[in-house]
């Protein structure tokens, strides 16, 4: 149901497009894969996936002799779910360690991050975890104001310095915390400025090691939220993240912000890394782990 409504913008435009499309054609010839081929590209599927789709359903479309348009339609949920998942099985879900789980996360100013948190914060919760919350965030004026906020409002503490500090030693602190408290989950997050490259890896770097220092093996996961807003923007600060830190997932958030849905795909097969969640609102309970399954039934439902 969550994903059917947070995926309203994207169903209107690119699915309504693609029934158009269908209704229109009857026949699948060469203009009707022309126009197939704008219309997944405008919902910013991605150049390499869509190429990759187009060759498959050419393919399939001759092996099963498909004359009529309506039948293409099941060809390209197929499809999508196929190559998004490219063999790999419940890829969505987060690990676990038996007794403390530290989740990072990472991400550029504005695209989310701070709300994701509370939203996972409150899923964990009601999934009966217990969770604290690191301000790491000392850069970004009111960034750990607004996570203290979140931390009331879920009902979970949120161990900070003031604005300024180190984040490597609220990361030490809150990791300490988090010990002696006997916590299940300690979510931390992390300065999103990105004026400089070398500045964010080196920020990363060292907040990871003071993590990983204190617990062996942790953080069990590195999240990025990516906003799905942005498009082909997203990929790019993707590919940021990526070379500066271990991301172990994608948290595509704002994805009923937009009618281009069709990023989640582009960002799975460009960057290797799957999409563990998606933010369908600015609700606390507006998050949802990503099954690819249910998002193309949710697109083409
Ligand atoms: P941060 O700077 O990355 O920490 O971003 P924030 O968490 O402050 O979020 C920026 C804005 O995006 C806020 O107005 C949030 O309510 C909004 N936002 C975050 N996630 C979602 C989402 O999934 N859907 C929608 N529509 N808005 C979101």
């Amino acid at each position: 149901e969550k994903y059917k409504e947070g995926l309203t913008k994207t169903r209107t435009g690119f699915t309504s497009k693609i029934n158009d499309l269908v209704a229109k054609y009857r026949k699948v010839d060469e203009d009707f894969f022309e126009e197939l081929e704008d219309i997944l590209l405008q919902a910013d599927v991605g150049f390499d996936t869509v190429m990759e789709l187009m060759d498959q359903l050419r393919y399939e479309v001759q092996r099963k002799n498909v004359k009529d348009t309506s039948t293409v339609q099941s060809v390209i949920s197929e499809k999508l779910v196929e190559i998004y998942q490219a063999g790999e099985e419940e890829i969505n879900e987060l690990k676990f360690a038996d007794d403390l789980t530290v989740i990072l996360f990472v991400g550029v100013n504005g695209v989310g991050k701070t709300t994701t948190i509370a939203k996972l914060a409150h899923r964990l919760k009601n999934e009966g975890k217990s969770v604290l919350l690191a301000a790491g965030d000392t850069f970004r004026a009111g960034a750990i104001e607004q996570l203290d906020i979140w931390g009331q409002r879920v009902g979970v503490d949120v161990i900070k310095q003031s604005e300024g500090s180190d984040p490597a030693a609220v990361m030490y602190d809150a990791v300490r915390a988090a010990k002696s408290r006997g916590v299940d989950v300690l979510i931390c997050d992390t300065a999103g400025r990105l004026q400089n490259k070398v500045n964010l890896m080196n920020e990363l770097e060292k907040v990871y090691r003071v993590i990983s220092r204190e617990i062996p093996g942790a953080p069990h996961e590195v999240l990025l939220a990516l906003d799905a807003t942005t498009g082909q923007n997203a990929l790019v600060q993707a590919q940021m993240f990526k070379e500066a830190t271990d991301v172990t997932g994608i948290v595509l958030t704002k994805l009923d912000g937009t009618a281009k849905g069709g990023i989640v795909l582009a960002i799975r097969s460009k960057l290797n890394i799957p999409v563990k969640f998606v933010g369908l609102g600015e609700q606390m309970d507006d998050l949802q782990p990503f099954d690819p399954q249910k998002y193309v039934y949710g697109l083409f439902a």
